[in-house]
């Protein structure tokens, strides 16, 4: 084939910094795969096997299946569905919420995206006006990382303690912050360390953020999936003294992770997030 009147150069490339291996999880675990010894026998054991349905004994329930089998064959869902999702999914993840909270979500709080993976993105280039900073745990997910890298939002790193169960570094919390800090990320259950923060921990997560003038964005993906003593309590229940974003999804706990449907929920019984005009910005 003649190529010959082509340009000299392709005058396009990719953005590095969307490089898959650098920004997501499985892009960092494709590299360690690919540098296990090929004629090394010994079995491998997947510690960075995040979905759990290559496991037969993991499944969801039979009525998940069903139900979307029932809402395809409708009809009515092929339409493009509003911004924030649906108006009764909406509805639907703030009765399930509610029931842990001190107090009822309205579906106007609930915000729907394709998996927590979304939801973050969304979080993350909503809050990227110039010059702001997000504080984030370590360890982490390196997700928030690498939007806020993509969006050039400062990230700031705390500490989670080992010696205390991974808690919060609270001290370096308030070494951190300054007056164009927005918000603070933690992860409960978490992800890697696997701990689940006590309710007074949340609560002086809580206060330490409220005397900041800063929010916190919990991500609760593994909600409800808690090893150890301690009991899984959201963030939420603690809106009232912070506002809180609570991230979440089907994923992982209902073991559906190829779905993709995830939310963001404004946990704000006090309207802080309307009066700081967050809300007109993206959210509702
Ligand atoms: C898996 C995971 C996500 C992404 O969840 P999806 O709903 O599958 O996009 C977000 N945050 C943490 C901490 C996770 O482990």
């Amino acid at each position: 084939m003649d190529n010959g009147d082509g340009p000299k150069k392709w005058g396009f490339q990719g953005n590095a910094e969307l490089n898959a291996s650098s920004i997501s999880v499985r892009g960092v675990l494709n590299r360690v795969y690919a540098n296990l010894d090929k004629d090394d026998k010994r079995p491998t054991i997947p510690l960075g096997r995040a979905d759990p349905t290559e496991f037969p004994s993991y499944q969801t329930t039979r009525l998940a299946p069903d139900a979307v089998a029932n809402a395809a064959f409708s009809y009515n869902f092929n339409c493009y569905a509003p911004t924030g999702g649906i108006a009764e999914t909406r509805r639907a993840v703030a009765e399930y919420l509610s029931k842990d909270f001190p107090y009822q979500l309205s579906p106007d709080d609930v915000y729907l995206a394709a998996g927590c993976t979304q939801a973050i993105e969304i979080v993350v280039s909503v809050l990227a006006r110039p010059n702001a900073n997000i504080l984030l745990p370590r360890p982490g997910y390196p997700q928030y990382e690498a939007r806020a890298s993509v969006s050039n939002l400062e990230a700031r790193h705390f500490d989670l303690i080992p010696e205390k169960g991974w808690e919060v570094d609270l001290d370096s919390i308030e070494a951190l912050a300054d007056e164009n800090t927005v918000a603070m990320v933690i992860i409960n259950p978490s992800n890697p360390c696997g701990n689940v923060f006590t309710s007074q921990h949340l609560k002086k997560i809580a206060e330490t953020a409220r005397k900041l003038g800063i929010f916190v964005i919990s991500d609760e993906v593994y909600s409800h999936l808690a090893f150890g003593s301690n009991p899984f309590v959201p963030m939420g229940v603690f809106g009232s003294i912070v506002p809180v974003l609570t991230l979440g999804s089907i994923s992982k706990r209902w073991i559906v992770p190829g779905w993709r449907l995830g939310w963001i929920v404004t946990c704000d019984p006090n309207g802080i997030f309307q009066q700081s005009g967050l809300s007109r910005i993206g959210f509702n």
